[in-house]
């Protein structure tokens, strides 16, 4: 079969890592970015010179009609998607809850909530027995912080993994009878940009010691576990949570 993987977010972090393993795993693989046209255009030259295929989406994943139309574009390109990897997420500085506003809450829920969604419903569309598809699988980038809460930091971005939690529960059901297995990963403590949006940069390394495996996690660890929740390997596993938080 064509394996098609639409990766969002994956111009850097966790979603480079993804893009970047199932490339050499064989799959054409769409990189969604959001404004680093740079860093994704890169990440397809990566997969590119190792002999594999690969194009840039742009688009903003909270955006109807920009997630529509790059789901025409990458089956115009490689033929209907078979895999969805929905990564792109945000979050910002760190702050208890008196100084979030709702512009803020709103931007978070947009785009870690609704972007899912969108990708989601786009994905079945075309994975559907329903819909005449062959069938795919979906994996949510969820985080601990959905168990956790992340209190004193970003307690917005918490309650819409929380959201990514639940979305996946209930999309793995209605969708298990038609050829589409929908997981997550919860990652914990990984080294990538997104820490400095949170306005500390070096978090991994400040809180590694609490965590029973006293390090933080690569974004390759994270793509492995993707990929495998992705592969045939996991032909029976849906509606499943992979913690990969080193051991909280
Ligand atoms: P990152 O390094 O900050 O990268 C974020 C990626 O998302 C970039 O490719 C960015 O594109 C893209 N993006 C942001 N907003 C977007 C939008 N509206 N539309 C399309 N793309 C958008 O993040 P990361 O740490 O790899 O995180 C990836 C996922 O893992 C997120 O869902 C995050 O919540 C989750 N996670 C991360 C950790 C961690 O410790 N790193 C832990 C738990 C969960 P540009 O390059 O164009 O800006």
């Amino acid at each position: 079969m064509n394996s098609v993987a639409l990766v969002t977010g994956a111009s850097r972090g966790i979603g480079r890592a993804t893009a970047l393993l199932l490339g050499q795993q064989g799959y054409a693989v769409g990189i969604n970015y959001l404004s680093n046209e740079t860093a994704a255009q890169g990440v397809v030259d990566e997969i590119v010179k190792a002999g594999g295929r690969a194009i840039v989406l742009q688009a903003d994943i909270a955006e109807e009609a920009e997630v529509v139309a790059m789901f025409q574009r990458i089956t115009g390109e490689f033929g209907p998607i078979t895999a969805l990897v929905n990564n792109a997420g945000i979050l910002f500085q760190q702050s208890t809850i008196e100084n979030l506003s709702a512009a803020r809450i709103n931007k978070v829920l947009s785009t870690n909530v609704t972007g899912y969604f969108l990708c989601c419903r786009e994905a079945v569309k075309i994975m559907s027995h329903r819909h005449g598809g062959n069938g795919g699988a979906i994996v949510n980038v969820s985080s601990a912080a959905s168990r956790l809460g992340a209190p004193g930091e970003y307690v917005d971005y918490a309650a819409s993994k929380g959201a990514v939690d639940t979305l996946t529960t209930g999309l793995a059901l209605e969708v298990a009878a038609y050829g589409i297995r929908v997981n997550c990963v919860r990652p914990g403590l990984i080294y990538t940009d997104i820490h400095a949006s949170g306005g500390e940069p070096g978090r991994v390394d400040r809180v590694k010691a609490n965590l029973p495996m006293q390090r933080g996690g690569q974004p390759e660890e994270v793509a492995q576990a993707i990929a495998w929740l992705l592969s045939d390997s996991a032909s029976y596993v849906t509606g499943s949570f992979l913690e990969l938080a080193g051991g909280k």
